[in-house]
C-alpha cells in the first residue's frame, strides 16, 4: 500500500525541480536515470521503509542529479603530477608547449593541407609537412612518422626483415613497460631473431660471425631503462655501421627517447641524439615523440632515403600512420628546435626537467603553511630535498635534485598507515586529483611540476573536510 507514495516516472519527469536536468543533460538521459532511481526505491517503499520526504519530488529531482552529474563527469580528468616522475607514462608523458597547443586547436577546428601539396595543387603526403624541420634538424635525408616508437620499431623491422634474419647483441634485448620486448616486437614484425655475444659482453666479431646469407638486418637498442655495470663490452654504432656496411646490410637502430640537443647544456644526463647515431652511420634510427623530444606520442623512422621509402610501401605504415593533430603539434615542437637558446624556456618538458631546485624550494617554502594550515595538529609538513626522475625509461640512474612538502602523520603510532592512506586518497579524489608518492612512512609531494599554483591552493579548502 505505501508503494503509492512513490511518485510515477511521468510525474516526476513534469516536476520543476526536474526542468533543469533535462535542459541539461536531455530527456533521454534524466528518464533513464529516474527510472532506475524509483525501480530501486520500490521495494523499501512498499516495506515502509522510507520516510516521505525521501520520496518528494525535490529530493527524487536531487539524488537524480548527483548520478547524472557523475555519469556525465568527462573520464579524461586533468590532474597535478606532484610524483617527481616528470615524462610519467601513465600520466601522460611530455606537456606540450603553448605552441603546439594551438597547432592543435587550428588542425582540429579548420581544413587542412595534410595531404594536399599547396604548391602543386596536386596530392600530397603527410610526412612531407615535417620533413624539411627533420631534415635541417638532424640531417637525416628522409622520414616517416607512425603512431609510437614500438610502431616505428614493428614497420622497420618489417619492412625491412621480413623473412629474414636480424640480428642483435643478447645484452639489447629489452622490455619497455606494457609488453613491448624486442624479441616478441621481431616475432610479429616476421623477423627471425639472432642473439649474438652475452648479457653483459658483445664484440664485433660476435656480430661477423653470424652474418650469412639469411641476413636481413643489424639492430642496435639503445638499453634506455636499464643499466648494467661492471664488467661489459658492446659495440658503438660507427664500428657496427662499418659491419653491417661491409656486407651490404643496413643497420637500425632504435633510441628510444632519442633527444635532437645533447641534454647537459640544462645540467642534464647527456642520452645519445638521432643526429650522433645518423653520422655514427646507423641507416635507420627509431625515436619516440613524447619522450625527451617533449612532442605529441609519435614514433619516427629518420635516415636513408630508399629505405624510408620502402617503409612508406608498406601495408601496415598506412595502418599505424598518425592523425592531423599528432602531425600538427609535431610540426609545433620541432619548430622551437631551430632556436636552442631558448629551448630550455620554450619546450615545456624540458623547462620542468631543468628547473633550478633553489626555484622548487622557494616554491615549497611558499607552499607548506597554507597546507600546514589545511592539515592541523594531525600532521607535519615540512619542506625536504627529494630527488625526481626524467620517467618513461629515459636515464633510469639519473636522479633530479628537487624539493618536496613532506607530509608526515602524527598520530599514535598504530593510526598512522591508515591516514597515510586516507590522505593519499582524499588528495587524489579532489576536483583536481593531487598525485603524490608515498615513501618513508610519509606522503611526498615533489613540487617540480606545479605550474598552476592558484588552482592547487583553491583545492585546500576542499581537502580540509576529509583530512584524517
Ligand atoms: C620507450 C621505448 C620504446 C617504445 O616507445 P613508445 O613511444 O613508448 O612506443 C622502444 N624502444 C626503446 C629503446 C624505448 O626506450
Amino acid at each position: 500500500m505505501t508503494s503509492a507514495r512513490l511518485p510515477s516516472v511521468d510525474r516526476l519527469l513534469r516536476a520543476p525541480a526536474c526542468a533543469p536536468l533535462q535542459q541539461r543533460y536531455g530527456r533521454e538521459a534524466l528518464l533513464a536515470t529516474l527510472r532506475s532511481l524509483l525501480d530501486e526505491l520500490r521495494e523499501p517503499a512498499r516495506q515502509g521503509h522510507l520516510a516521505s520526504l525521501e520520496l518528494s519530488e525535490a529530493v527524487l529531482a536531487g539524488r537524480a542529479g548527483e548520478r547524472l552529474a557523475a555519469q556525465h563527469r568527462s573520464r579524461v580528468r586533468r590532474v597535478f603530477n606532484l610524483t617527481g616522475t616528470v615524462l610519467h607514462t601513465n600520466l601522460g608523458r611530455a606537456l606540450l608547449p603553448e605552441e603546439a597547443v594551438e597547432a592543435i586547436c587550428t588542425a582540429a577546428r579548420y581544413p587542412l593541407n595534410l595531404e594536399f601539396d599547396l604548391a602543386t595543387g596536386k596530392r600530397g603526403d603527410r610526412d612531407d609537412l615535417i620533413a624539411g624541420l627533420i631534415r635541417e634538424l638532424t640531417g637525416a635525408e628522409a622520414v616517416t612518422v607512425v603512431n609510437n616508437n614500438a610502431a616505428a620499431v614493428l614497420l622497420a623491422l618489417n619492412s625491412l626483415g621480413a623473412r629474414k634474419e636480424g640480428i642483435i647483441s643478447r645484452g639489447e634485448l629489452i622490455e619497455i613497460g606494457g609488453a613491448f620486448r624486442i624479441p616478441d616486437i621481431m616475432a610479429r614484425a616476421g623477423v627471425k631473431l639472432v642473439e649474438v655475444g652475452t648479457t653483459n659482453r658483445t664484440h664485433p666479431r660476435d656480430y661477423e660471425a653470424a652474418i650469412g646469407p639469411r641476413s636481413g638486418l643489424l639492430m642496435r637498442v639503445h638499453t634506455s631503462n636499464y643499466s648494467v655495470q661492471g664488467f661489459t663490452a658492446s659495440v658503438a654504432t660507427a664500428d657496427l655501421a662499418a659491419i653491417a656496411h661491409a656486407h651490404g646490410l643496413p643497420l637500425l637502430e632504435d633510441l628510444g627517447s632519442g633527444s635532437l640537443v645533447d641534454l647537459s647544456r640544462w645540467g642534464l644526463p647527456k642520452e645519445p641524439t638521432v643526429q650522433e647515431a645518423l653520422r655514427d652511420g646507423a641507416d635507420l634510427v627509431t625515436f619516440s615523440g613524447d619522450k625527451l623530444l617533449g612532442g605529441p606520442q609519435a614514433g619516427l623512422i629518420v635516415g636513408r632515403k630508399d629505405l624510408i621509402e620502402r617503409i612508406k610501401k608498406n601495408p601496415l605504415k598506412r595502418a599505424l600512420r598518425v592523425d592531423k593533430l599528432t602531425l600538427a603539434a609535431l610540426e609545433a615542437v620541432l619548430g622551437l628546435y631551430r632556436d636552442p637558446d631558448r629551448l630550455g624556456q620554450r619546450l615545456t618538458s624540458l623547462r620542468l626537467l631543468s628547473r633550478p631546485q633553489a626555484d622548487i624550494r622557494a616554491q615549497a617554502d611558499r607552499l607548506a603553511p597554507a597546507l600546514a594550515a589545511v592539515l592541523g595538529d594531525t600532521w607535519r609538513v615540512s619542506v625536504e630535498d627529494a630527488l625526481g626522475m626524467i620517467g618513461s625509461g629515459a636515464q633510469p640512474v639519473a636522479r633530479l635534485p628537487s624539493a618536496a612538502l613532506c607530509l608526515r602523520p602524527q598520530q599514535p603510532r598504530r593510526l598512522r598507515g591508515r591516514a597515510l592512506h586516507q590522505l593519499e586518497e582524499a588528495l587524489r579524489l579532489l576536483p583536481i586529483p593531487v598525485l603524490g608518492r608515498l615513501d618513508d612512512d610519509a606522503l611526498w609531494l615533489d613540487l617540480r611540476q606545479l605550474d598552476d599554483e592558484p588552482a592547487f591552493l583553491a583545492q585546500l579548502a576542499d581537502l580540509r573536510r576529509e583530512v584524517p
